[in-house]
């Protein structure tokens, strides 16, 4: 664990659950990428964590956004940002939504549908529009595909539509999948970007930005390639698809996760270690953290959170992992191997890793009456 959240946790001693976030670490973060992906802009996914002094750090330091609502775009402009540097990338948006962040300001708008550029020409008249299309997802562990995109026949109609309706197509989008392990990921959907720019330009269209999406990793318990592997991987894409072009396009990029993830700690109280039968071996540990507290990627048991206990090095066993609350799909892990000191016991402090991405933005108002997650930058 980052020495500074240790030494808070040990000070301060919390009451439990609370997310504390290393702000150091996501300016860190947002450099690295940076280094590994020059010439891209950086579009924060404000989903991931829209705790506002996250947002001021990295508007602070140059970062653009990501947004998926009014109220993601009120948080931004009340941070500072620019609204000429937001990007709404949310293809399902409300009419009244697109014509608030349009008055703001925001000029940048995501589609993938005739009914949602409808919208756009009616509510942004004169907006830039990008098109996102559809990926495989494949290799992501918290896919997004299905629910987003086009196919990319329907993506050529769609951009001379746009630019039929008096709106600006100015280029294509797609998300690989979060938490993405595999960086070749990127290069199938930029070859067809590459394609799209072709068809485009046939029809008089130059399009000239890329969003590259997320999918960018933290580390859970699965090894990841590391950062510069995806930045090396995106660049030859890049490099093989658009090297012929004489304008190269603007790139720019939308992470959530890699920001924020490994930046923060959940810090959450054993409130019972129990057995279902005398003879099974396996304990179920509660804790007062839970699918509706904020750890909703457990779904399906799809992210794997790194845990540390105050007894480790001694003898562990194997447990179910679960939440306090009266709902029995409020079990984070059942079927994955989690094995826990046998010494554990109500009241200690668990620490959970790698949790600062989607946990606090995910939490229940107060499923059960439990409180939504406590958040704590320092
Ligand atoms: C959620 C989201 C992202 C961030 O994805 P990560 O995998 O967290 O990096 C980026 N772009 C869009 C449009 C999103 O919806």
């Amino acid at each position: 664990m980052q020495e500074k959240i240790r030494a808070y946790l040990s000070e301060e001693q919390p009451d439990t659950p609370l997310l504390v976030v290393d702000l150091d670490v996501v300016a860190a973060r947002y450099d690295r990428l940076q280094a590994v992906l020059p010439d891209q802009e950086v579009f924060y996914a404000v989903k991931a964590n829209p705790a506002p002094e996250v947002v001021r750090l990295l508007q602070a330091r140059g970062a653009s956004f990501d947004v998926a609502s009014a109220g993601e775009v009120d948080l931004c402009l009340a941070c500072g940002a620019d609204p000429a540097t937001l990007s709404y990338g949310n293809t399902i948006k409300k009419r009244a939504d697109i014509a608030y962040a349009h008055e703001r300001g925001v000029q940048l708008f995501a589609f993938d549908s005739e009914q949602e550029l409808e919208k756009l020409a009616e509510a942004a008249p004169g907006a830039q529009v990008f098109c996102r299309i559809l990926t495989s997802n494949e290799g992501a562990d918290w896919p997004l595909s299905r629910k987003f995109g086009c196919d990319l026949d329907m993506a050529v109609d769609l951009i001379v539509a746009a630019a039929k309706m008096q709106l600006e197509p100015v280029g294509v989008s797609f998300h690989v999948g979060s938490q993405q392990r595999n960086p070749a990921q990127w290069d199938p959907p930029l070859a067809q970007v590459a394609w799209l720019f072709d068809e485009l330009a046939e029809k008089d269209i130059e399009l000239s930005l890329i969003n590259l999406g997320g999918g960018f990793p933290a580390i859970y318990r699965h090894t990841v390639p590391h950062i510069g592997a995806y930045g090396d991987a995106i660049l030859k894409s890049l490099g093989r698809h658009f090297h012929h072009r004489s304008r190269q396009p603007r790139i720019i990029a939308e992470p959530g996760r890699y920001l924020v993830a490994d930046a923060g700690v959940i810090a959450t109280e054993v409130v019972l270690v129990a057995r279902k039968a005398y003879t099974d071996d396996t304990r179920w540990v509660f804790l007062d953290v839970g699918r509706f507290g904020g750890l909703a990627e457990t779904e399906d048991e799809a992210i794997t959170y790194p845990f540390t206990t105050p007894h480790d090095g001694g003898p562990t066993g194997p447990v179910v992992i679960a939440g306090p609350t009266c709902d029995s799909i409020d079990i984070m892990y059942e079927h994955t191997q989690y094995h826990l000191p046998l010494a554990l016991t109500e009241g200690d402090v668990v620490h959970i890793h790698a949790a600062g991405a989607y946990t606090s933005s995910y939490a229940s108002v107060g499923f059960n009456g439990f409180p939504p997650l406590r958040v704590v930058c320092i």
